[in-house]
């Protein structure tokens, strides 16, 4: 079957570049092994972060360095024999993370995470699906006065930046806005203008379907299969044959890219999520993170999502949802979190570059081949722009946004 563009991955990325190929009269035809929205975009925090202009960096100081090598801090965990293979990612990862470079890095990366809301908005809206994105923002919250202090300065400066909003709050509109959070935190830090998603499964499947209303085409098939040309084999026998692919795989990207010579800095940091109910009086209004401890709690479809921080460890190696363990029962001080309500924990792994930011743009050594893969800690919150600023490229419409930082040349 004959189209112009097969995009490997339904992720939310992948979903979002078919979507804005197929509205700019692209024929597309969208593979994935699993039905869309069903590995790392499934199992997020939900969070659309207008707030994230600084993408996450690696801490440089000595002591939290020390404290994430004993391997039991609840925010970082690492398979030992990972490490020799992350090595050369994690050095390039620190040094893009010293001041001055995480600075110039939040010039470029701030123009995608700007558009964040008003793309997600306006594609969740042409899929009728408005009602899985609450406009309430989220809350950082903190047990002691200097890591909430620490914690403004910081918002302040993202404010004198790039205008991210913020509300500080003391001890006491903490509690007015979470009443059923415990009372011994010191305050909290409220990001107004993101978006939360009470089940972002339910928001990929809606973009999907609407992918497929514009006349996109769905197809199970193996992205291992790709040969150049372009040609890609589905499940049921047929081969989808296009003159352009994108790698939209996220964190399984790296498999096609390096098979096709590209040696890119990429790494995953893996990530588990529970579901549990709450207890009759208790409520949560907005996903909380407990930045000291290194969980999210958020209000999910299907109950209170508690989501991990990262763990560093072969994709595919066994699972060790020891930070779940180490922070469930830290969680339930904070709120009082009912029943587990799933048999095991869910694992993700966010797909990360060296330099924090996603690449976006044309393969350089093959025509017709362009990638879009790399988004770490905030796909969910940039797939529908990446969709946008690729299919303008490929389609040779006026960017949205400088492409040029996103391109794969700058490894
Ligand atoms: C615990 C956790 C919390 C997070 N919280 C947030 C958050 O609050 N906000 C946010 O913005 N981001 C968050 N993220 C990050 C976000 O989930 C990811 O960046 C995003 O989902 C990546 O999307 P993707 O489309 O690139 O990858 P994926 O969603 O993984 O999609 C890749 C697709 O490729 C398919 N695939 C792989 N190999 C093959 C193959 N050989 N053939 C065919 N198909 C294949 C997979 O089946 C999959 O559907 C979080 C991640 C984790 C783990």
């Amino acid at each position: 079957m004959n189209f112009d563009t097969v995009v490997l991955g339904a992720g939310i990325v992948g979903v979002c570049v078919a979507v804005h190929l197929q509205k700019r009269g692209r024929q597309v035809a969208l593979v994935d092994r699993k039905l869309p929205g069903n590995e790392t975009s499934f199992g997020n925090a939900g969070l659309i972060q207008r707030e994230g202009v600084y993408p996450y960096a690696l801490p440089r100081d000595l002591g939290t360095l020390l404290r994430y090598a004993r391997n039991r801090s609840p925010e970082v965990r690492y398979h030992a024999n990972a490490m020799l293979e992350a090595a050369p990612f994690l050095w390039q990862y620190w040094r893009n993370s010293h001041p001055a470079k995480h600075a110039a890095i939040a010039k470029s990366y701030s123009t995608l995470i700007e558009l964040c809301i008003s793309e997600h908005r306006t594609l969740a809206a042409n899929a009728g699906a408005s009602a899985l994105l609450r406009p309430i923002g989220w809350i950082k919250v903190f047990r002691t006065d200097a890591a909430r202090d620490a914690e403004i300065r910081l918002a302040e400066l993202w404010h004198r930046e790039y205008g991210v909003a913020f509300e500080s709050l003391d001890t006491a509109g903490l509690h007015r806005a979470e009443p059923s959070l415990a009372k011994t935190l010191s305050g909290g830090l409220h990001y107004p203008q993101s978006d939360s998603v009470s089940d972002p499964n339910a928001l990929v499947t809606a973009y999907a379907k609407y992918f497929e209303a514009l006349g996109g085409r769905f197809f199970i098939g193996d992205a291992d299969s790709l040969r150049e040309g372009w040609e890609v084999d589905t499940q049921a026998g047929t081969t989808i044959t296009a003159a352009s692919a994108v790698v939209a795989l996220g964190p399984w990207s790296s498999r096609v890219s390096s098979r096709l010579g590209y040696r890119l800095p990429l790494a995953v940091k893996r990530g588990y999520h529970m579901h549990y109910a709450s207890h009759a009086a208790a409520r949560l209004n907005h996903p909380i993170l407990d930045a000291e401890k290194g969980y999210v709690l958020a209000p999910m479809a299907r109950g209170i999502r508690l989501t991990t921080g990262a763990e560093i460890a072969h994709i595919g190696a066994p699972r060790t949802p020891t930070q779940l363990a180490a922070v469930e029962p830290v969680a339930r001080t904070l709120f009082p979190l009912g029943n587990r309500l799933d048999e095991q924990a869910w694992m993700g792994a966010r797909p990360c570059t060296a330099d924090m930011m996603p690449i976006i743009g044309p393969a350089k050594n093959h025509s017709g081949l362009w990638f879009a893969f790399g988004h770490a800690h905030h796909g969910l919150t940039l797939g529908p722009v990446t969709g946008r600023l690729i299919a303008e490229m490929m389609t040779g419409e006026e960017t949205v946004v400088d492409p040029r930082p996103f391109r794969v040349e700058r490894f």
